[in-house]
C-alpha cells in the first residue's frame, strides 16, 4: 500500500477535534500519522475500517525483527534508501560461522573469540552480534549439540543452517529460548519449517533459486500471519548481490511490496579469499544487509567492518558526541598543559589519543559544541572565544589548575584574541591544525621553555 497523505488520513478520522489523542485537531493528528509520529491506537474513536487501513499504512515498509532471548538485537524498520534522507535505524548484524565438520579445537577457539571479542571506538564498545552454526556433515546429533554449545557459550542468538528440515527441527528445539534464525526454508520445505519456527519462537529465513519464488514464499507466510521472516537471496556474483539487495529494498520502500519488506540474511562464500569476503561484507553493510555471516574470524577485517558500519549507521542529525567536561589525559598535575577541542567524538578521541601518544599528561577542555567538529562548530558560533572562556569559568578550571596557558586548535587561530579578552590572565597558544602534529607541537613547546630557562 502506498503511503497515505495527511489529507487522505484525515478523511478516515472522526473529525470531531475532541483532542483526546493529544493533538488539537483531527487534521493535526492525521499529519502526525502521515509522518509516522503517532499510531492510530491513540485515537479512541477511530472506526474499525480506519484502524485496518491506517494500521497497514503505518506498518514500517521493512518489518522490524527482534532476535535473542531479550529481543535486544533488532533488524529492519528502515524507511529510507539513503541515510541522508533521514537515518538508518538498525545496523547490519555481523555473525561468524562455524561448521560441524570443523576441528573441535577450531570450534572452541571460534566460540570463545565470538564470546569475548570487544572493539572500542569513539567511546563505544562493539561486539560480534551472532554466531552461525552450519551443518556440513551427516551427524544430526553432532550438529544439534554444536548449536546448543554455541548458544550456551556465546549467549548470542544464532543462525542455525542446514538443508535438512529434521536437523533444523532438532536444533530449533535444542536452542529454544534463544530466538534464533533457522536457515533456510525453500519453497519445498516452507510449510514444515514455518511450523517449526513458529512453535519454537524462532525467525525463519526463506530462500529460493529466483526472486519470483522467494516473493511467493514470503507472501505465503504473510498470509498465515507469520511475520518473523528474513530474505536470503541466491546470487552468483558481487554485482548481482549489490543489484539484488538494492532492487529488493527499493521495491519494499518505494513500491510498498510487502512480501519483500523484510531484513536480509547473507552467508558469504566459505571458499572466497579474504579480499572477496571483505567486498561481500562491505556490500551488505552499504546496501541494506540484515545479517551478514562471515565464514572466518579475522580481527583486522572485523575492525574495518565495524568502523564502516558505525559510519553508515550513525544518525547524520545526531553526531556521536562526548560529555562536555575537562578530561584528564594521562596523570596531569595542576601545572600540566591545557588543551581545548570540541565534543565531536571523533575529534575528541583523535586529539586525546595524540596527547597521550606524545607521552605528556594534560587537561583537555571539551565544551558543549553539539557534537560538531572544530571548524563546523566555529562556523556555527558554538566554538568561540567567548563560549570557551565561559565554559572554563563554569567548570572551575582556574581553581583546578595553576597553568594559565591554553592551546587552541590551529584551525581557529582567529579566536585567540577573543579568548584572551574573555579569559584575563591566560595566554592563548595556537596549536597545530592537524591532530597528528600535536606531538611535535608539544616537543617544540618544551624545547622553547628549556631555551628560555
Ligand atoms: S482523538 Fe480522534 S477524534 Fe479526537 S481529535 Fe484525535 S483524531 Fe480526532
Amino acid at each position: 500500500m502506498m503511503a497515505l497523505t495527511g489529507l487522505q488520513i484525515q478523511k478516515l478520522l472522526p473529525k470531531t477535534n475532541c483532542r483526546e489523542c493529544g493533538s488539537n485537531t483531527c487534521m493535526a493528528f492525521a499529519m502526525k500519522l502521515a509522518a509516522k509520529k503517532a499510531e492510530i491506537a491513540e485515537c479512541p474513536y477511530a472506526s474499525e475500517d480506519a484502524i485496518q487501513i491506517l494500521g497497514a499504512a503505518s506498518e514500517p515498509p521493512v518489518r522490524g525483527i527482534a532476535l535473542g532471548p531479550d529481543r535486544m538485537l533488532k533488524l529492519g524498520e528502515e524507511t529510507v534508501l539513503y541515510r541522508h534522507e533521514k537515518t538508518f535505524f538498525h545496523q547490519t548484524a555481523l555473525a561468524v560461522n562455524i561448521n560441524d565438520t570443523d576441528s573441535s579445537s577450531m570450534i572452541e577457539e571460534t566460540l570463545t573469540t565470538v564470546h569475548e571479542y570487544r572493539m572500542e571506538r569513539v567511546g563505544e564498545t562493539f561486539r560480534i552480534d551472532m554466531a552461525a552454526v552450519t551443518q556440513r556433515g551427516a551427524d544430526v546429533n553432532g550438529f544439534v549439540a554444536l548449536a546448543k554449545r554455541a548458544w550456551e557459550t556465546t549467549g548470542l542468538p544464532l543462525v542455525v543452517r542446514s538443508e535438512s528440515p529434521a536437523a533444523l527441527k532438532a536444533a530449533a528445539i535444542a536452542v529454544k529460548g534463544s530466538r534464533s534464525v533457522l536457515a533456510a526454508a525453500t519453497p519445498e520445505t516452507l510449510d514444515e519449517l514455518h511450523n517449526i519456527a513458529a512453535a519454537n519462537n524462532h525467525i525463519l529465513a526463506v530462500t529460493a533459486p529466483d526472486l519470483d519464488s522467494l516473493y511467493r514464499s514470503a507472501a505465503k507466510l504473510r498470509e498465515t500471519g507469520f511475520q518473523d521472516i528474513l530474505l536470503q537471496f541466491q546470487t552468483s556474483s558481487l554485482a548481482e548481490q549489490f543489484q539484488t539487495n538494492s532492487a529488493i529494498r527499493r521495491a519494499a520502500l518505494k513500491d510498498a511490496v510487502k512480501p519483500l519488506g523484510y531484513p536480509f540474511l547473507r552467508f558469504l562464500n566459505q571458499r572466497a579469499d579474504l579480499l572477496e569476503i571483505a567486498a561481500g561484507a562491505i556490500t551488505e553493510i552499504d546496501k541494506y544487509g540484515g545479517i551478514c555471516v562471515l565464514p572466518v574470524f579475522d580481527p583486522a577485517l572485523l575492525a574495518a567492518l565495524m568502523t564502516l558500519r558505525l559510519n553508515v549507521y550513525t544518525d547524520p542529525q545526531k553526531p556521536i558526541q562526548v560529555e562536555p567536561k575537562v578530561y584528564p589525559i594521562g596523570e596531569p598535575r595542576p601545572d600540566s598543559p591545557v588543551f581545548v577541542t570540541t565534543n565531536f567524538s571523533l575529534t575528541y578521541f583523535t586529539v586525546s589519543g595524540e596527547i597521550e601518544n606524545s607521552g605528556t599528561s594534560g587537561w583537555l577542555v571539551v565544551p558543549e559544541c553539539e557534537g560538531m567538529s572544530v571548524l563546523t562548530a566555529w562556523a556555527a558560533g558554538k566554538f568561540s572565544g567567548a563560549s570557551i572562556a565561559k565554559f572554563v569559568k563554569d567548570v572551575g578550571l582556574e581553581k583546578q589548575v595553576t597553568t594559565r596557558e591554553i592551546v587552541i586548535p590551529g584551525y581557529v587561530a582567529q579566536i585567540s584574541g577573543e579568548l584572551e579578552e574573555n579569559l584575563p590572565g591566560w595566554k592563548v597558544l595556537v596549536g597545530p591544525q592537524d591532530a597528528a602534529d600535536i606531538e611535535s607541537f608539544i616537543k617544540m613547546q618544551k624545547a622553547t621553555i628549556k631555551t628560555q630557562k
